[in-house]
């Protein structure tokens, strides 16, 4: 079905909570495991309305952020949520407890009866008040941030509009652009610090409240982490610091070189060439159009999924004035369908959106009819493969977008994936000091953040910055604020995209095949198996990190 008739109907709480009401009782009453089976795929049909009406909701506000009756629509859902969460919990408790407990985990798995463990881990009808309250502050920092007014060469600005600016190939049009960027987040920092600080104390209030130590071991079992814990994620950054960063430092360092700077500054960190970055060619609706070609040619599946999407109108990715930035991939359940929105503005963004929020939503469209729900319930670091892989799978077809810089572009992608991962660490490791010492003052929140800038990334240079240089970069990163602890997923993930881009240059079509099967099996094994099976080593495994190292060198 098109997404324009999809027909949107409010989901009622009192409704909700009377369906819950009578899902707990029939698993009570069941009489044996076929029965308690009939009354979790009910589940699923009630979980997967309320999805669909809160998801089309979100799409359309956000494709017109100006329409007052889905802005309304959303405040209600946003009130509701923690709400629809407690109800969840319960009944996965007592189908926790059921006595046909065995059964049931044979059906749905071992994997997804140890999510339902983490769930139960993760939430609390005693923290109802705190989440509404941290959700408010979430608002208050999103706010904050789009609400960016900078005037630069006479135009007024927000940060997304100012980024093209950060990256022109001309150093005065960019140190002016930082500059300006510098005044907006100095005239925020009091703000900054406030919403943090009440952040950290309210997450850490309830992990106590949770019977937690810190908010580390409750922000794992909420990022849904059942096969690895943060002594493995400490392994892995280690493996980082010591194999990773001289690599990308060394790609810092032929960057330099080819900018013909002496040294680098921050306002030189993601300028890649001295005419510039490759910009894509032909209009937003001409890259819409090469998208199409590329995943037509790639492979059946891809050219099934494209088919998909056009056909029932899933994309809104063209930019208009009134939606809201950024772009993502949303599923509507009950139309088994994934959604793509971005905003094109013929900048190389567009591709990314063609080849990273595609490979989620091609990975949703391949299990979007799996029988069971929590096996379509993948967690973040599997997610990130998925996307990023597809930006490596799709680098032969980059020809359609930037023409003769297609060398550059695919050199820019690479030295960019690579530079990424210390900083993801950097990220990762500053936010287990933070929740690790709560009391810190903002000031020690800053110096902590200065300090692991000289260990991930030693060659970076914030002069004399008032904002950046005392240690504020973190406070632009916006999953600190709002995803707490998701930010090694991509670490993570990256290992493994790098690892498919090895095998793709050695077979393709190998390659190819092993990464369909690998989001295919989405959820339903654990992540560290789920990539053997898929034959790649596992980024907590020592030698991992420097096997990549190795051959990326090569
Ligand atoms: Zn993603």
């Amino acid at each position: 079905m098109k997404f324009c008739d999809m027909q949107y109907e409010r989901v009622d709480l009192e409704q909700v909570k009377s369906d819950f009401e009578g899902l707990m009782e029939s698993l009570e009453k069941a009489g044996g495991p076929e029965e308690l089976k009939e009354v979790h795929k009910k589940y699923y049909d009630v979980v997967r309305h309320i999805e669909t009406m809160a998801n089309i909701t979100s799409i359309r506000r956000d494709g017109n952020t100006k329409d007052a009756f889905y802005g309304g629509e959303q405040e209600y859902y946003d009130r509701i949520q923690p709400e629809i969460e407690n109800l969840k919990n319960q009944y996965k408790l007592k189908l926790y407890d059921s006595k046909y407990k065995a059964e049931i985990k044979q059906w749905i798995g071992e994997v997804a009866f140890k999510d339902i463990e983490l769930s139960l881990k993760a939430f609390d009808a005693r923290i109802i008040g705190l989440v509404q309250e941290e959700n408010a502050l979430i608002t208050q920092y999103d706010n904050l941030i789009a609400g960016a007014k900078i005037v630069f060469k006479g135009e007024e600005l927000n940060l997304s509009l100012l980024r093209k600016y950060l990256v022109s190939n001309d150093r005065a049009t960019r140190r002016e652009a930082h500059e300006k960027e510098t005044e907006f987040f100095l005239s925020i920092e009091a703000e900054l610090d406030a919403i943090y600080d009440k952040l950290v104390k309210n997450r850490t209030e309830q992990a106590k409240q949770m019977g937690y130590e810190n908010y580390v071991e409750l922000a794992y079992y909420r990022m849904g982490r059942n096969c690895y814990d943060k002594d493995m994620v400490e392994s892995f950054r280690q493996q980082v610091k010591q194999y990773l960063v001289p690599l990308a430092e060394k790609m810092h360092e032929e960057r330099r070189k080819r900018l013909g700077l002496e040294r680098l500054s921050f306002v030189d960190q993601d300028v890649f060439f001295p005419e510039g970055n490759p910009e894509p060619n032909g209009s937003p609706e001409e890259i819409l159009l090469a998208g199409e070609k590329m995943y037509r040619e790639l492979s059946t599946e891809t050219n099934e999924f494209f088919d998909f999407m056009r056909k029932n109108e899933l994309f809104d990715v063209l930019g208009r004035k009134e939606k809201k930035s950024g772009g993502y991939l949303q599923t509507i359940p009950d139309y088994k369908s994934p959604f793509i929105f971005a905003n094109f503005n013929g900048t190389s963004g567009d591709v990314d959106v063609m080849t990273h929020e595609c490979g989620h939503g091609f990975q949703a469209y391949l299990v979007r009819n799996m029988e069971i729900m929590e096996h379509q319930e993948i967690k973040m670091e599997t997610a990130e493969v998925h996307s990023m892989s597809m930006e490596f799978f799709t680098e032969p077809y980059m020809e359609l977008f930037f023409g003769d810089r297609t060398e550059d572009y695919v050199k820019m992608h690479l030295e960019d994936s690579v530079i990424f991962i210390p900083y993801g660490c950097m990220v990762d490791e500053f936010q287990h000091r933070v929740y690790e010492k709560p009391q810190m003052t903002p000031k020690e929140r800053k110096d902590v953040w200065l300090e692991l800038e000289s260990v991930y990334r030693p060659h970076m240079n914030y002069e004399d910055d008032k904002f950046f240089g005392r240690g504020g970069r973190w406070q632009k990163q916006s999953h600190i604020y709002d995803y707490p602890f998701y930010y090694i997923d991509y670490c993570l993930a990256m290992t493994c995209a790098l690892q498919f881009k090895v095998k793709m240059d050695e077979d393709y079509s190998v390659a190819w095949d092993s990464y369909v099967a690998f989001c295919k099996a989405s959820a339903s094994g654990y992540f560290v198996d789920m990539i053997k099976d898929a034959k790649l080593d596992s980024p907590f495994q020592e030698g991992t990190i420097k096997e990549i190292v190795d051959k990326l060198q090569k």
